[in-house]
């Protein structure tokens, strides 16, 4: 079962100060699972958790996750600015961009964060348009299938991201003979794995492959980044991963391959998004339509442009009807926004209560590659997101995007007189 971080006394205050649809962030879900994070690596010094900032890039949320000793993964110049803004400073900072315009490096070198770079070209691009750092990261793509035991998890040989084996070998030689001191390597090779054995087979591969660079460079990484891809069980039927799990078997690849080869002091990096903020932050809507055709359907204030996982990837989203929690789930739904898009549905036959006009729902799970990824497709509006705190308040952590946002980029002056 999949409960609510609210009940439904709760979000009827919440909803009479603010309109639907908005998103709602559980300040103490986010700090007691970023204690844990740091607990299930606290074996190692160096550990630090960037979190990726795209997931949700709402500065609030930032200063929390700052608060509690995380760093902060970006990859975009406006990402940067929020990040500097917050008060992540250098080294709390990771870029870790792709296709990099040269404005981006210059930031980033500005800032003084740590770049990791996505190809072999952009160390010369890197120089041409900045200059080169003493510390440096790279990211790896051993190609190839990324398998556990028998299970393909991901198609890494069919991802644009990454240098190649060779690449690395070449790169790292290339940035010492340009004044690297310090180098770090990065790997992203699947996402959302709802396993405990994802992180210690990626850290067993970067850790043999640190081993590997080492014996061809004479190069020792100072730290690994392991990245995003810990996922969270989006169905109520699937095993939620088990952090400390997953911290242990990380530190039993440790001891078994870096250790005996003297790189004990190895810093440990991640940059999980989802598994930071997904399960604590929900999109409530209010039911305002219901359509019996040859479908029965239920219509919310929110659309796929608040939410677009289920549009885009078909993804699952659990949904509570506030208040009904125990009633029988007998009616099959189509949930709708209003998008003119047909797959603009949160659920297709869904067994739900039966729903009422004015009823509220609550999306779970929507707290990273939620708002972020929202658009303003026919002209809808992006909605408010309001953090529910640990004292019990609310806080109004960003504004619900009013028709001057959205005719804010264009001149209309002309059309006015
Ligand atoms: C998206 C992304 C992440 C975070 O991924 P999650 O699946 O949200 O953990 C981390 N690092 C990089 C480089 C990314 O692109």
């Amino acid at each position: 079962m999949k409960k609510p971080f609210v009940n439904k006394e709760q979000l009827e205050k919440i909803v009479a100060e603010y309109a639907t649809p908005f998103y709602l962030y559980d300040e103490q879900g986010i700090r007691e699972n970023a204690r844990k994070v740091m607990a299930a690596f606290a074996w190692n010094k160096g550990f630090k958790e960037y979190f990726a900032v795209k997931a949700t890039p709402n500065p609030r949320l930032l200063e929390i996750l700052l608060e509690e000793g995380c760093g902060a993964d970006c990859s975009s110049y406006t990402e940067l600015l929020l990040a500097d803004a917050v008060g992540f400073k250098e080294s709390d900072i990771m870029f870790s961009s792709n296709v990099t315009p040269a404005e981006d490096f210059r930031l980033a070198r500005k800032l003084n964060v740590t770049i990791n770079l996505d190809d072999f070209t952009h160390i010369d691009f890197l120089e041409q348009v900045a200059d080169i750092p003493d510390t440096i990261s790279c990211r790896y793509n051993p190609g190839g299938h990324f398998q556990i035991e028998n299970n393909i998890m991901d198609n890494p040989g069919d991802a644009k991201y990454g240098f190649t084996k060779e690449q690395m070998v070449a790169g790292f030689k290339k940035l010492q003979a340009k004044g690297v001191k310090h180098f770090g390597i990065h790997s992203f090779l699947a996402s959302n794995t709802v396993t405990n054995e994802y992180y210690p087979v990626l850290a067993r591969t970067l850790f043999e492959f640190a081993v590997y660079l080492k014996q061809e460079t004479g190069i020792a990484v100072e730290f690994i980044n392991l990245s995003g891809g810990v996922g969270i069980p989006y169905r109520p039927e699937q095993e939620a991963n088990d952090i400390m799990v997953i911290g242990e078997g990380v530190r039993k690849a440790f001891e078994e391959v870096l250790v005996p080869v003297g790189m004990e002091n190895v810093a440990i990096f991640s940059e999980m998004g989802r598994f930071m903020l997904a399960p604590y932050g929900a999109l409530i809507a209010t039911a305002i339509h219901e359509k019996h055709i040859y479908k029965e359907y239920i219509g919310l204030d929110a659309c796929a442009a608040n939410l677009m996982r289920p549009a885009m990837y078909g993804s699952y989203h659990h949904i509570t009807v506030m208040g009904k929690e125990e009633a029988p789930h007998d009616c099959i739904y189509d949930i709708t926004g209003g998008l003119c898009e047909n797959n603009d549905k949160f659920a297709i036959d869904r067994a739900l209560p039966k729903v009422d006009m004015g009823d509220l729902f609550f999306i779970h799970d929507a707290g990273a590659h939620g708002f972020a990824m929202g658009y303003n497709y026919n002209g809808k509006l992006r909605s408010a997101e309001l953090l529910l705190k640990s004292d019990g308040q609310v806080e109004m952590i960003r504004r619900a995007e009013t028709p001057q946002d959205y005719f804010a980029t264009l001149d209309c002056t002309k059309y006015f007189d």
